[in-house]
């Protein structure tokens, strides 16, 4: 059977009768951001019309489509207004364009490649290394990048419904070595902040987690989901709350993105950055250096580098590990150490991130 395509598990609500004047203001926004995401792009054609490119960009117009049934696209306007129009090597556009090289199927490019069933030990959590877990709170995403690395993850399988984490809150519970608890996906922020307060609280309530750790792209793609609620909601709970963005390239950290990005940082919020090394999206020196360094005039630090999981239709994104072990050293000889983040890769079985540089 095909994946499921990654989608909210509910629509976004339609718009409300009234006018957003008559909405409180946090009301509005979170409003706002869930009519965002019902205006996002999900056609091919629309997304090259709107750039003003060709239709046929390259080979296979059809191939395309057939990757497009598996993984649909999807971009966020947000995210469209910071492409470049004409330009069909734009560092974001080609995270989202779907190409014919998806279908390609070379040797090594599985469906799991780090292991997540292995290390699922109740619907929706993922136990691999100590003292933290993860929590797949939804399967849905804002934006489907063509590199990910749970593009096959069997998200139909996972809880739904908020009596469904119960399994997973007793698996916390019981399990006094977790601390830490990350929610990931998906895009963990596309549940609402009542579902997502409902969730943290949960977490809360169990005594020896002392850490939230958020992982998510939405304040790159999605910024008006940086809501006051969601602020509120973050420091409000007794967990110390981490949140991981996911930034490729510097172009991506402008306007209101970056204005959602600073939002997090100037709420007293500790925001890192993982990135992944992408052939044609960031895999220069001065592409590397530009992400980093603008991080961290954001007041975000670098974290991670990740090496490409190799996941079955991915391969056109893959970089050699020499050739990132070289754009790494060569961008520490630019910038301050903690603007350079750890080049790893992840490798099943292994109990932490294998560092690669
Ligand atoms: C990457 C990952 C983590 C977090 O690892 P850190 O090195 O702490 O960032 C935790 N759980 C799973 C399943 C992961 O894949
Ligand atoms: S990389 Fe992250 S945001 Fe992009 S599709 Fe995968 S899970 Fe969603």
């Amino acid at each position: 059977m095909p994946p499921a395509p990654a989608r909210p598990e509910s629509p976004p609500s339609p718009l409300p009768a009234t006018r957003p004047s008559t909405l409180t203001s946090s009301l509005a926004r979170e409003v706002s951001w869930q009519r965002s995401l019902a205006l996002a792009i999900r056609d091919p054609e629309v997304l090259l019309a709107e750039l003003g490119l060709e239709r046929d960009l390259g080979p296979g117009v059809l191939a395309r489509l057939e990757a497009v049934r598996s993984f649909p696209l999807l971009v966020p306007r947000s995210y469209l207004a910071r492409m470049t129009p004409g330009d069909p090597r734009d560092p974001l556009l080609l995270q989202v364009l779907p190409r014919a090289e998806e279908l390609d199927d070379p040797a090594g490019f599985v469906d799991d490649a780090v292991g997540d069933a292995a290390a699922r030990v109740v619907p929706g959590l993922l136990h691999k290394y100590a003292g933290r877990a993860l929590l797949i709170a939804t399967g849905a995403c804002a934006i489907h990048c063509r590199y990910c690395f749970r593009r096959h993850y069997p998200y139909g399988d996972e809880p739904k419904r908020l009596e469904d984490w119960q399994p997973a809150l007793d698996y916390l519970a019981s399990d006094r070595s977790v601390h830490e608890v990350l929610l990931s996906g998906g895009d963990p922020l596309l549940l609402n902040d009542d579902r997502l307060a409902w969730l943290v609280d949960r977490l809360a309530e169990i005594p020896h987690l002392r850490r939230l750790r958020i992982h998510t792209r939405l304040p790159v793609v999605l910024p008006d989901r940086v809501t006051p609620g969601l602020i509120d909601l973050l420091r409000a709970t007794r967990l110390t709350p981490f949140v991981v963005i996911h930034a490729n390239h510097a172009r991506e950290l402008v306007a209101d993105a970056s204005d959602a990005v600073r939002e997090l940082v100037r709420a007293g919020i500790s925001v890192l950055n993982q990135a992944v090394l992408l052939r044609r999206v960031n895999d220069s020196v001065d592409a590397l250096a530009a992400l980093c360094e603008r991080l961290i005039d954001m007041g975000v630090l670098p974290y991670y580098l990740h090496q490409l999981d190799r996941v079955r239709g991915t391969s056109q994104f893959e970089v050699p590990v020499e050739e990132g072990r070289r754009l790494v050293a060569a961008v520490r000889a630019r910038l301050p150490g903690y603007a350079v983040p750890e080049y790893v890769c992840e490798q099943p079985g292994e109990p932490h991130k294998t560092p690669l540089a």
